[in-house]
């Protein structure tokens, strides 16, 4: 048996953690929930599954909880997320914290020797490095559940790592995928909101419209899987089955694929090395099948360019794209500034901003506020 904690319980990814665990109740103890605001979701989760030590990580909305959730340890704010992070009786942390706010958890899950199912790839973009050094130091593991990722290190067990030539990302392309550039100024929230085939949050999901996303992934995939940037392409595959590929040196392309669905990759980061049966839906080869790949159009989505620009700058340039890009986007979740102007306001910061050397937490902290501030004067330019 072992004790899992979901942290960001109360989004997508933290649904189908639950919905996991609770299919293998033999082999999976739900011991620690976190929600950053969501009392109501944690109150019912507290009441089905039963944790022993659950987080709310806003001080503000923990204030007046009361007796709701009944008989269970509560924490507060990112303290509390530390605490259950690298609690003694939790083996894997699943982190699903939406934004720089995972970081702390995952740093904490690593000098813990916690195994990390890390949906929270803005921790690795952040401080990739830092990361890195904690996990080696505290003999903890990551495995990877965004899917692309989870697909690269399925790919990788055909192959020796010297041998790889390139990971291959794919990307649905998001609902914009065909829309012409002059028309991305009428973009809405709600058509942005509307994924092809993901169902995921909205930061996600706006991520996934600009193809930001990817550019995280990029960065993501250099920290996973200690490669060069020039080792990682993109390629745009509307379908979203095959979920990403490895290619060897000998030209061979090793796939992964499934329909789209979380439940998955979650499974298998809990899991590893081993699989599990999940009722879910199979891929139909009964139908015809259709898998297309054609090239980004960084010309009209200038996010991997930014995302590879910064791997150049090196430093703190990661944490600097990764904050603009979180205010931008809530900024345009507001209906504060237009879809095209999250580019202008992540590629303006950048070139703004300050860098930092990464080496330690406070300044990785410090990076991200400096970029938060700048975004903020540009948000509030646009505003106007
Ligand atoms: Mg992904």
């Amino acid at each position: 048996m072992k004790n899992i904690a979901i942290l960001g319980s109360s989004g997508s990814i933290g649904a189908n953690a639950l919905w996991v665990a609770e299919r293998f109740p033999e082999e999976l103890n739900v011991y620690g929930l976190s929600v950053r605001s969501n009392v109501a979701a944690l109150a019912e989760q507290v009441a089905r599954y039963k944790p022993k030590v659950v987080c709310i990580a806003d001080p503000k909305a923990a204030a007046n909880i009361g007796s709701k959730l009944g008989d269970v340890e509560l924490v507060i704010g990112e303290e509390g997320l530390e605490k259950i992070a690298s609690h003694p009786e939790i083996d894997i942390v699943v982190n699903a914290v939406v934004g720089f706010a995972g970081l702390r958890s995952t740093l904490a899950a690593a000098k813990s020797g916690k195994r990390i199912a890390l949906a929270n790839k803005e921790s690795m973009v952040a401080g990739g490095e830092l990361v890195n050094a904690a996990v080696s130091s505290g003999k903890a593991e990551i495995i990877p559940v965004d899917s692309e990722h989870s697909a690269i290190f399925q790919c990788l067990k055909a192959g020796n790592r010297r041998d790889i030539k390139r990971l291959i990302l794919t990307s649905s392309g998001g609902p914009f995928r065909t829309l012409p550039k002059g028309e991305f100024s009428k973009i809405t929230v709600k058509r942005a909101l509307a994924h092809p085939t993901w169902n995921m949050g909205k930061k996600i999901t706006i991520d996934s419209a600009t193809l930001m996303n990817k550019g995280l992934e990029i960065i993501e995939a250099v920290c996973l899987f200690g490669l060069e940037p020039s080792q990682i392409d993109v390629v745009i595959h509307p379908q979203s089955t095959v979920h990403s590929m490895v290619e060897f040196i000998d030209g061979s392309i090793i796939a992964q694929l499934s329909r789209p669905d979380m439940r998955l990759p979650i499974q298998y980061a809990l899991f590893y090395p081993e699989r599990r049966g999940l009722e879910v839906a199979d891929l139909d080869f009964k139908k015809t099948i259709s898998l297309d790949f054609e090239p980004p159009d960084e010309d009209r989505f200038p996010s991997l360019r930014l995302a590879r620009l910064t791997l150049v700058m090196g430093k703190t340039a990661p944490a600097v794209l990764n904050a603009a890009n979180e205010d931008a986007v809530d900024a345009f979740l507001d209906e504060k500034i237009g879809f095209e102007d999250i580019f202008d306001i992540v590629e303006r910061t950048l070139s703004e901003a300050k860098s930092l050397d990464p080496d330690n937490i406070e300044s990785i902290i410090a990076a991200d506020k400096i970029a938060r501030e700048l975004a903020a004067k540009l948000i509030e330019r646009i505003r106007v």
